[in-house]
């Protein structure tokens, strides 16, 4: 009766959802091809210590190069990549990559860490911890110059091995960051149960630096959470130069957005650092 039912219920679709429903089935279809289409780019984004300025690391953060629709954003397809499943090879594609690239840039003399966004997929996958030895085995990485960034929700789930598997990556020798620290839903006690690296506070916060009294109360309070805890904090989404002035007057370690540096690719990467370096601070 209930697939009846189910059935009949599909008759009462509106257009529209009938329309974006096949729209996301051509889409999921596509996104299966992607990988083998070499569709998909990551482009990187700085991170920059705020005392001295010094190019410190990147994020890598994927674009999918649409045959029709042109460059997509990860909103336009992660979620329905994390619906079918497809995150795992669309994530194991983004590691290698910039595992490839970090490893690239070392020979070239720069010494910079790369930040790649995990899904829950992703890390909970049950050979998720070999595939990160053996991608460091196969590109001979030094471990310390990947960073793996999660948020508060796949940390905090209670996922029996959570803990287990932050404690096994970090055996490995790969830092671990949490993304978007203050949007979820971190327990504090659990917080200090966790081997974690790095703290990222949500731009959300760092937008309305410095004159919104509650998001300078937020921000100030993570930096001074990180630091007590030992761990480097980064503020994204860093646009004006007050934002940055609000965020190394209270001790910020790293930032990364827009008033810094652009997601781009590994050319203009290279453009942008020789610029920055020509330029004194
Ligand atoms: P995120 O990890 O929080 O990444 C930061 C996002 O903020 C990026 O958007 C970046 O382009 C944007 N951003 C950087 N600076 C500024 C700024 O100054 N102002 C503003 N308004 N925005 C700024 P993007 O590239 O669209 O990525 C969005 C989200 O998609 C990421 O958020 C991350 O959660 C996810 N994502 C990106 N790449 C991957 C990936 O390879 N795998 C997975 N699973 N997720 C990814
Ligand atoms: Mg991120
Ligand atoms: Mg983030
Ligand atoms: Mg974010």
């Amino acid at each position: 009766a209930a697939k009846a039912r189910g059935r009949a219920h599909s008759v009462f679709f509106e257009p529209r959802q009938v329309s974006l429903a096949r729209d996301n089935l051509v889409l999921e279809g596509q996104l299966g091809q992607a990988i083998a289409q070499e569709e998909f780019a990551l482009l990187f984004q700085p991170q920059v210590c705020a005392r001295d300025g010094r190019f410190v690391g990147v994020e890598a953060l994927i674009r999918w190069n649409h045959p029709e629709r042109g460059l997509l954003v990860p909103d336009a397809f992660i979620a329905l990549a994390e619906q079918h499943r497809l995150i795992v090879p669309i994530g194991a594609w983004v590691l290698r990559e910039a595992a490839r690239q970090a490893r690239l840039w070392h020979e070239a003399g720069l010494p910079l860490t790369v930040a790649v966004n995990l899904s829950t997929l992703q890390f909970q996958a049950p050979d998720f911890i070999a595939s990160i030895e053996q991608l460091l085995a196969e590109t001979a990485l030094p471990p310390g110059w990947l960073e793996l960034e999660l948020t508060e929700r796949m940390l905090m789930d209670d996922v029996p091995g959570v803990l287990a598997r932050l404690a096994q990556l970090r055996q490995l020798g790969v830092k671990l960051s949490v993304d978007d620290f203050g949007t979820g839903y971190s327990s504090l006690s659990h917080l200090k149960e966790l081997p974690i690296d790095k703290m990222k506070i949500d731009r959300s916060f760092v937008r309305e630096l410095p004159q919104q009294r509650e998001s300078a109360a937020i921000a100030g309070a993570i930096i001074e959470l990180a630091r007590g805890l030992g761990l480097t904090v980064v503020a994204e989404g860093v646009e004006t130069e007050a934002q940055r002035e609000f965020l190394l007057a209270h001790g910020c370690d790293q930032l990364q957005g827009m008033g810094i540096g652009a997601p781009m690719d590994a050319v203009a990467l290279q453009a942008w650092q020789r610029a920055r370096t020509s330029i004194p601070t």
